[in-house]
């Protein structure tokens, strides 16, 4: 027997598979999708068996596989499948694909280390031995103890013991240590207090076919009970013996969903976010495999997961970014479970309060079926939304709160509600500048300037990294002029302790949040109500469920509007009217303030009347006048390399390949810097391609990216509809 074996190897040229030899004792263990140890030229290396052969054409003699690297993984026939639609969809290799469908732990790589975790139990070897022992040492108290706990049934773990008596015991052959593989994360039973859905949701639940292939938008407002129907359709498909996949955003909103999941399934789940360990993900992932586990609820990666038997997918918050990857494979969770769905003949449903344009345009035509919650569960209202106008209060030296915003919070205070505060970034001040010699701090390998962290006293690079202390003078004048501008999360933190020196206050960025556990931690104290005010990042903005937050604050609604990107208004017009929501979700009413230099912006008018319709026509036009998704397809391709001049030359030969051999409908645009220019001391020049159908698209891009694994001064991205261009 034989088998075909893709193996991971650097260069992108090797991805071809290559014919083994099954040595007789592996002959039917062997079997697709297995991962194996092989012998590759002078190497040992790892690879996937991809088929299973009779009898092999090649007339050269072949090598024999070494042996199966974990008997327990298996990628199905589905993920196989997956793999493959992964691989033709986003350019990458084979391999690489599969790779990503692992988790680290599993992943192909030479260290070794095993994740197993195992707990040690104390064992009889023999009963009557046992009785022998007590009857000619009656003395030994102690280890007669444990015999006669052994003897009643009891279990006994090694740490608990003492080490002496249990030495004693084990060396006179009446006891033994067993190992028992256990899990990291252990949720027992359903604590649930079933509730029952409204007219409304109910009605909604009953729009789903559970027995086919349909994709679904659930344009659900705020706490209109999404969530609720969810948990709902996945009791409907696990009790009829089948399993679910659930994704969130990689935000704070993980752990509350996952506590909602544990509540209603108790350890029927498995988890993937990103502050497990590698330990805990390893051991979740083999309650997938061992089919110990039917509803799986976790980030962009558990669209991968190899639960059998699917009944539904669900994606919530489906507009969120997390769900594209930024780095090589470039895929979006979305397609995947499109892809996934159909194999499977199960219904996905894409559950948000501000839906991509892409998905509710979908909707609109068609393609999806559009689902609509307009209320809040209960009396809950929407809260009421203030626009300030920032160059007013300017006027007045109020830099960081409006008069309106500094009220607000003071009575807010005294009314003992909570307060949510928004500021998208982090840091104390985004740029360094000498006021007498026009000096700034800037990254040695990227082109951007260094944010000032005050708690640690460094200046960093967003992009890259890079860290270096802070000078008392100027580096390059050496005076003592060195200015701070820009506001961030740090300084925020420091200002509204400064005006509200009574309140408590929680803030949650990278920064506060990079320990594990922290995340949970703060969200739990502050839904304790340890603190008054928690200020913070995007992090805050989505999903979080707090019934006493009365008032949201937006410091600065600005900062993603300004970004030169066809998709800011989509995405500060989600960011705006999800932070607004964490506001009033219970009986006490909501405020929200937006404090903005932008008050006429259409965008934040139409956060200020709650209106997503009116935003997503206004979009529309827009989208469609420039020529901009939905309405066309975007291709990025990205241009990479140290020396500025041949990046700029590669790029006019991309574009010119591109004009000479798409269809003469689509539209390649002259190459530009990208967004982010420099990095790591790299350039990187872009193009776009806008198209509408060009079947020679594909097999064009494809031919040119192999033409650039021969380049050696250059390398090339390409992003299938790029989040960010
Ligand atoms: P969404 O996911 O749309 O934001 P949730 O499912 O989180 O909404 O619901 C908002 C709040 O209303 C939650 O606190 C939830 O427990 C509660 N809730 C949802 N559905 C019901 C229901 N049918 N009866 C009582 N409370 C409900
Ligand atoms: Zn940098």
């Amino acid at each position: 027997m034989y088998a075909n074996v893709i193996i991971e190897y650097g260069v992108k040229a090797l991805n071809k598979s290559f014919i083994y030899k099954i040595p007789q004792n592996l002959v039917g263990i062997i079997n697709v999708g297995m991962k194996v140890y092989v012998p590759f030229g002078k190497q040992e290396v790892f690879g996937f068996v991809t088929e299973i052969l009779d009898h092999n054409a090649t007339d050269y003699e072949l090598k024999e596989i070494i042996r199966v690297d974990n008997p327990e993984l298996v990628l199905n026939k589905e993920l196989m499948a997956v793999g493959k639609y992964l691989s033709d969809s986003t350019l990458c290799s084979l391999i690489t694909a599969y790779q990503t469908m692992l988790p680290a732990s599993l992943k192909i790589k030479k260290q070794k280390h095993n994740y197993n975790l195992y707990e040690e139990y104390l064992v009889l070897n023999d009963k009557t031995k046992a009785l022998e022992y007590i009857k000619n040492n009656p003395k030994r108290i102690k280890q007669i103890a444990v015999i006669n706990d052994l003897l009643s049934g009891k279990k006994l773990r090694k740490k608990d013991g003492s080490r002496v008596v249990i030495t004693a015991l084990v060396a006179s052959n009446i006891v033994s240590i067993e190992k028992e593989s256990i899990y990291r994360i252990n949720k027992n039973g359903k604590n649930i207090t079933e509730k029952v859905l409204t007219k409304e949701q109910l009605q909604v639940y009953n729009s789903v076919d559970l027995t086919k292939y349909n994709t679904y938008l659930l344009y659900g407002i705020t706490g209109s009970g999404k969530t609720e129907i969810y948990i709902k359709w996945i009791k409907s498909v696990v009790n009829s013996g089948r399993s679910a996949i659930v994704l969130v955003p990689e935000i704070g909103l993980t752990t509350q969903i996952a506590a909602r999941f544990y509540e209603a399934f108790g350890s029927d789940v498995a988890i993937f976010h990103s502050s497990l360990s590698e330990g805990e993900r390893y051991d979740e992932y083999l309650k997938i495999m061992r089919g110990e586990v039917h509803v799986v609820v976790g980030t962009r990666s558990a669209i991968f997961v190899p639960l059998v038997n699917l009944g539904i997918i669900i994606i919530d918050e489906e507009d969120s970014s997390s769900y594209k990857q930024d780095n090589n494979p470039r895929y979006h969770a979305r397609d995947i479970a499109i892809f996934r769905s159909n194999y499977n003949n199960i219904p996905l449903v894409l559950g948000s309060a501000t839906p991509s344009l892409e998905s509710k345009a979908r909707a609109d035509k068609g393609v999806y079926k559009l689902l609509r919650l307009d209320k809040r569960v209960g009396n809950a209202q929407l809260p009421a939304i203030h626009i300030i106008d920032m160059a007013r209060e300017m006027k007045k030296r109020n830099m960081i709160f409006s008069d309106a915003l500094k009220d607000a919070i003071r009575m807010c205070l005294a009314r003992q509600e909570q307060i949510i505060l928004l500021l998208n970034r982090r840091g104390f001040a985004t740029f360094i500048t000498c006021s007498n010699c026009g000096f700034t701090y800037k990254c040695p390998s990227c082109d951007i300037s260094l944010t000032y962290h005050k708690s640690t006293n460094n200046l960093i690079c967003h992009y890259c990294g890079y860290q270096k202390v802070r000078d008392s003078l100027c580096p390059s004048c050496h005076n003592d002029a060195l200015n701070y501008y820009g506001l961030g999360t740090e300084k925020l933190e420091e200002k509204i302790k400064e005006l509200f020196p009574m309140a408590r206050v929680v803030r949650m960025d990278q920064d506060t949040t990079r320990n594990k556990g922290r995340h949970e931690a703060i969200i739990n104290d502050f839904k304790e109500y340890k603190y008054d005010i928690l200020l913070g990042t995007q992090m805050i903005s989505k999903g979080l469920d707090f019934p006493k937050v009365s008032l949201v604050g937006i410091i600065n609604a600005d900062t993603s509007l300004n970004i030169p990107d066809y998709r800011s208004g989509e995405v500060t017009f989600a960011l705006l009217h999800q932070v607004a929501g964490r506001a009033g979700r219970s009986t006490i009413p909501g405020n929200v303030y937006i404090q903005t230099f932008n008050p006429d912006n259409y965008v934040i008018n139409c956060v200020k009347d709650n209106n997503y319709d009116l935003f997503y026509l206004q979009e529309m036009q827009f989208r469609k006048n420039l020529k901009y998704p939905p309405y066309y397809y975007l291709v990025s391709i990205k241009v990479i390399g140290k020396e500025y001049n041949t990046v700029i030359s590669n790029a006019k030969k991309v574009k010119k390949y591109l004009d000479d051999n798409l269809d003469h409908n689509t539209i390649v645009l002259e190459h530009t810097t990208a967004y982010i220019f420099k990095f790591n001391n790299e350039y990187r020049m872009q193009i776009i391609i806008k198209y509408k159908i060009d079947k020679k698209l594909m097999a064009t891009l494809k031919d040119l990216d192999n033409i650039f694994v021969k380049i050696n001064d250059s390398r090339l991205e390409i992003d299938f509809n790029p989040l960010r261009i």
